[in-house]
């Protein structure tokens, strides 16, 4: 097998291991790219193993989805994050960044002509808004939820008792169930199709508290953006891109290693003492399908929706600085935003749910839709007549998971298919939900228990409850 490549965002180092600690000697890989897996590497890392990513396309950063508007590096992914994102503030500090800037959470919504705005800068306004969006009872539940949130951490994760206990009583119909439909169109429906790109009757309540989590933080941003952060990463780990795992080897009940397929070539069999497999649940899937079978087909069932992000850099800016994002719930574009908090010449259309789910992607459909949304910001926000300068489409047939009804139980499931098989853990956006942060303590919390494996001792997890206490 050829040594890790060595351009941007990858690299060597001639040994690996944290300075603090003695190497173990043991090798280990972690299958994918994303947030998640550069957060099991870099945790392993510290832990003193020898740890090598292995990531299918050309570039790290998966769902970052890092690109070019012009000359600027921007994020076509996940780039917003909260103030309670411990794990994945561990993780671009450890390698040097701790620079972030503001974002809020600014969403507003249009009632009878109003705007009604959600700003995590201003919680009473905001507080008033919510109440004139639903139904008493309903504004009560969904006050109850929250407070839940609030006072006990583990809640902002799937799988987390309370939700565990919602799943248990209500996911026998989806979340368009759960809510009247007065909240349900107005900030229910907005959240998950941000969080999920999925409609409200396509997830289920048990699920419910990662997208709450998500109304109850407030957000800053990579001052720099992601790319340095990777660079870093691959200075300090070996990473090998253009690597496609296609399948874990076992011996007697452990791992022994990867099939992996580099460049396209055949696959061959590489080595590894354990495996974290830090991909989304259809691609984990794939790669399990002979070693677990049972588990590959649970993966492939959990739930994924698309999405289309266009990036539009103006000659002027778009948004004022009171509202900063429109959702819209009357046409294929589901969100306009500006990039950030000062780059409001910058326009994120997002479209996803189900009308949002765009077939044609040329030019001039892309063109139209965003003219298209252009005229409803004018109207509706007052935003100007402006150039556009620079264009950047990014489309994901399988961009947000919405998981499964009654996740926890298959949490539960896949916990014990991979008791079977010594030195195999999972990472990922359907282990503690999509979110940026539980990718990361996803990742970490994988990383963990394989080291814990690795020293010999008894070593299953605590469940879902233990990964996301894991602190940074
Ligand atoms: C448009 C968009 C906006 C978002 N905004 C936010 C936000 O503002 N804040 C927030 O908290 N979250 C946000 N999210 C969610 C978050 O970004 C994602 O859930 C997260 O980045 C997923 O990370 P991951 O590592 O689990 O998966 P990925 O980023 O998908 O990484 C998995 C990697 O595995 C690789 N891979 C797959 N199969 C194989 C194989 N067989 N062999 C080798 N490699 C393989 C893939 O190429 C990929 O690079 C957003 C998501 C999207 C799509």
């Amino acid at each position: 097998m050829a040594p890790p490549h060595t351009a941007a965002h990858q690299g060597t180092r001639e040994q690996s291991g944290h300075p603090g600690r003695a190497p173990s000697g043991r090798r280990v890989a972690v299958v994918g790219g994303g947030v998640s897996g550069l957060s099991a590497a870099l945790r392993l890392e510290t832990l003193g193993h020898e740890v090598e990513l292995l990531e299918a396309a050309d570039t790290l950063g998966g769902r970052f989805g890092v690109a070019r508007l012009g000359d600027r590096p921007v994020m076509t992914g996940g780039k917003n994050i909260g103030r309670r994102y411990s794990a994945f503030r561990w993780f671009t500090k450890e390698l040097g960044f701790d620079r972030y800037e503001s974002f809020g959470y600014n969403a507003s919504r249009l009632k009878d002509g109003r705007v009604l705005t959600l700003d995590s800068e201003r919680r009473g306004r905001t507080l008033g808004n919510i109440r004139r969006m639903g139904s008493t009872r309903d504004v009560a539940r969904l006050a109850a939820m929250a407070a839940r949130i609030t006072f006990d951490d583990t809640n902002r994760f799937l799988g987390s008792r309370h939700f565990s206990g919602v799943s248990a009583r209500h996911d026998h119909a989806p979340l368009s169930s759960f809510f009247g439909p007065e909240l349900t169109s107005m900030l229910i429906r907005p959240m998950v199709i941000r969080n999920n790109g999925a409609e409200p009757d396509e997830v289920y309540p048990g699920t419910f508290g990662t997208n709450l989590a998500m109304l109850l933080d407030h957000y800053d941003q990579l001052t720099d953006g992601v790319e340095p952060v990777l660079d870093a990463f691959a200075k300090r780990i070996p990473v090998r891109l253009g690597a496609r795992v296609e399948s874990v080897e076992t011996t007697a009940g452990a791992v022994t290693g990867l099939r992996v397929s580099e460049d396209g070539g055949p696959a061959r069999l590489v080595p590894y003492d354990g495996v974290v497999v830090a991909t989304p649940a259809h691609a984990a899937a794939g790669i399990l399908r002979s070693t677990l079978p049972a588990l590959a087909l649970r993966l492939a069932d959990v739930r994924y929706f698309p999405s289309t992000v266009v990036l539009v850099e103006y000659d002027r800016p778009m948004f004022g600085e009171d509202v900063r994002a429109l959702a819209m719930d009357d046409g294929p574009c589901s969100n306009a935003g500006s990039y950030g908090m000062h780059d409001r010449h910058i326009v994120r259309y997002t479209y996803s749910g189900r009308e949002g789910r765009l077939t044609d992607l040329s030019e001039r459909a892309v063109d139209r839709l965003t003219a298209d949304t252009e005229e409803r910001l004018r109207t509706h926000l007052g935003a100007p007549h402006a150039e556009r300068v620079n264009v950047l489409v990014k489309h994901w047939d399988a961009a947000y998971s919405g998981y499964l009804p009654h996740h926890p139980q298959f949490l539960a499931e896949a916990r014990r298919h991979l008791a079977g098989v010594a030195g195999l853990e999972l990472a990922g956006d359907y282990v503690l939900g999509v979110a940026i942060e539980n990718c990361a303590r996803s990742g970490r919390a994988a990383a963990r228990r394989l080291a814990t494996h690795l020293e010999g001792a008894a070593a299953r997890p605590g469940g879902a409850a233990s990964d996301a206490r894991d602190p940074a």
